[in-house]
């Protein structure tokens, strides 16, 4: 990726840790996906450890904090858990942790109420408004019935969530680690996301708002069938060029640390843009969500990522349709059909 600079040669093992700046050290958390790994965090202060996202609820996960909290983390105070988001390899072991660490735990509001209200989604229920909302994208019958058979993951891997916590506010400096790291809020990939950004070590923790390599997935989800995700992303793309130097440490969750944040930023934005400008130029004849796939991935989309495939899909054409550059013409179907206006 042109502008960007990987900062170190290595990396963890999975499961071990690695000093990134002072009194930072990163956790290499394996994950049993294709996506196999998430990057958590340890901010150490004399004796005390603050823990920053936690991964899945599941058993891999929970062996790897056994052993950190019995190596690495045999003398320390755990002090504080902080996630940054509520997806599940960000909050699934929040509650695992906080529970038997006892200690504090931070969240932003939205993603904490959202995710304790996913966290009710099980497979017993399927929502009729998440059916027609994929067959509005147009899923097939056989599609809508896989689309069931999956539903519930949420639950599944954030298995439960701390009963309360403590906020997190953008541009305040919680009192976690000494006040050292200040707030920035990122939207677009879920709805209020923590950003911590430390001026003096100039490193910022990014979640899963600025990834090196990978393009942090912005959806529509039949939660909120209307919404404009992509706007919000975007507007968090000014945000943070605004807010954080150019030549600052950028911790992401996936893959590794690298310096050159405006450059990334400036990549996301244009992908984005470019996704967009194709859906424009192809758009003279209206077309489903489905109907866009080639447009903005450029390869096949299968029953593991149709989802999510047409979230992002979704994100785009809403986008569309708020600027005024799209229509949106529901048929007797109840399928929406996108097109140029
Ligand atoms: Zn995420």
């Amino acid at each position: 990726m042109q502008g960007i600079r990987s900062e170190f040669d290595g990396r963890p093992d999975d499961g071990a840790t690695m000093v990134v700046a002072d009194g930072v050290s990163w956790l290499r958390m394996p994950l049993p996906f294709r996506l196999n790994h998430i990057n958590l965090w340890l901010l150490r202060n004399d004796r005390d450890c603050v823990i920053v996202d936690t991964g899945m609820g599941m058993k891999t996960c929970h062996d790897t904090w056994d052993a950190v909290l019995a190596g690495e983390l045999k003398d320390a105070t755990v002090s504080g858990v902080v996630v940054t988001h509520m997806h599940p390899d960000h909050a699934g072991c929040a509650g695992w942790l906080v529970d038997r660490l006892a200690t504090d735990f931070w969240m932003t509001r939205q993603e904490y109420l959202m995710c304790r209200v996913l966290v009710t989604d099980t497979n017993a229920d399927v929502p009729e408004p998440a059916l027609r909302f994929y067959r509005a994208a147009g899923f097939s019958a056989e599609q809508l019935e896989t689309y069931k058979a999956h539903f519930g993951m949420f639950g599944k891997f954030v298995p439960d969530m701390p009963r309360s916590y403590r906020r997190l506010r953008d541009r305040e400096q919680p009192d976690f680690d000494g006040g050292a790291w200040e707030v920035v809020i990122g939207r677009g990939h879920s709805p209020e996301h923590a950003c911590l950004f430390d001026a003096e070590r100039n490193v910022v923790i990014a979640g899963d708002q600025i990834l090196p390599t990978i393009s942090p997935n912005v959806s529509v989800w039949p939660t909120e069938p209307q919404a404009n995700p992509l706007g919000d992303f975007f507007d968090s793309i000014s945000t943070l060029e605004a807010r954080l130097p150019e030549d600052v440490l950028v911790l992401p969750a996936h893959g590794t640390p690298f310096r050159g944040a405006h450059a990334r930023l400036e990549a996301l934005r244009k992908e984005h843009t470019d996704k967009l400008n194709a859906l424009l130029e192809n758009g003279g004849s209206p077309r489903r969500a489905v109907d866009t796939f080639t447009d903005l991935f450029g390869r096949p989309i299968d029953d593991r990522n149709r989802v999510m495939a047409t979230g992002e899909a979704l994100a785009h054409l809403h986008y569309l349709v708020e600027n005024g550059d799209m229509v949106a013409d529901v048929d007797d179907d109840h399928v929406t059909w996108f097109r140029r206006r």
